[in-house]
């Protein structure tokens, strides 16, 4: 239940969470309006088996596609689709790999063109409650510290926690205990240990928390009040003093910047 990796087994969760951080960077490079959603798609499918590895998600209970990718008010799960992206649209994409028996799983949630200063500030702040979590993510503290800090960070600011989904530990498989909500309180919830490799991944939506399935697709999650949402999720080793953060989000946003 403890689920700890060794050494070893970090390493090789390393090279895909860095595989897939440098995925989100290829995919960064394509976003922009006009862009298709199964372009992004075919492009980090090519780049991830290029890199030796294979889609994590394809396939996986039966979904479609290499990356989720998620624009507006879809929460999570969407479909790559003939959608084309517009200008003030935030889309979140979501990256999984595959390589030597192993997981990786991560996500960014990219602006095209310019957004409006709710949108942007939401991206923003999302981001900022998942490195609040990571902070937590120590030997002898409880994955509702985690869950707390995530929490209270994005409430203060009026938006809210999904909590259908969770963050989540990975390994040999891509979803394993313990589970890492987004909403808890602080000393609760199973004790992370040093060696223990989780995902953070915060999904916030800008007005209220409830959500609901596309009854025909049966992935594509979507906010009940047609609100914005973001979601941004790194890989950590639980360390003992501080957490060891697998993926980066540095290839993206150098890309980002220099498109700037
Ligand atoms: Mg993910
Ligand atoms: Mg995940």
């Amino acid at each position: 239940m403890d689920n700890i990796k060794t050494d070893g087994e970090i390493e090789i969760l390393r090279e895909n969470a860095l595989l897939v951080s440098r995925t989100l960077a290829e995919v960064a490079k394509h976003v922009r309006q006009g862009v298709s959603t199964l372009e992004l798609d075919r492009v980090a499918e090519q780049f991830i088996r290029n890199n030796g590895a294979e889609p994590g998600f394809l396939g996986y209970n039966g979904f479609p596609n290499t990356l989720c990718i998620s624009v507006n008010n879809v929460v999570v799960h969407g479909i790559p689709s003939d959608y084309c992206l517009q200008e003030g649209d935030i889309v979140s994409v979501d990256c999984g790999t595959r390589m030597k028996g192993f997981y990786g799983d991560s996500a960014y949630t990219f602006a095209v063109g310019r957004i409006s200063p709710e949108a942007e500030m939401l991206l923003k702040e999302t981001k900022e409650s998942l490195f609040k979590g990571i902070a937590q993510a120590v030997q002898g503290n409880r994955v509702g510290d985690v869950s707390n800090a995530i929490q209270s960070h994005v409430e203060r600011l009026g938006y809210s926690v999904v909590r259908e989904m969770v963050g989540h530990s990975i390994g040999r498989k891509m979803h394993e205990r313990p589970d890492v909500p987004n909403y808890g309180r602080r000393g609760q919830g199973p004790r992370l240990r040093d060696g223990m490799v989780i995902c953070i991944e915060p999904m916030i939506n800008m007005g209220k928390k409830e959500i609901y399935c596309d009854r025909r697709d049966k992935w594509t999650v979507r906010t009940v009040d047609g609100s914005l949402s973001a979601h941004y999720e790194l890989t950590v080793a639980v360390g003992r003093n501080k957490a060891d953060v697998l993926s980066t989000f540095e290839f993206v946003e150098e890309v980002l910047n220099n498109r700037n």
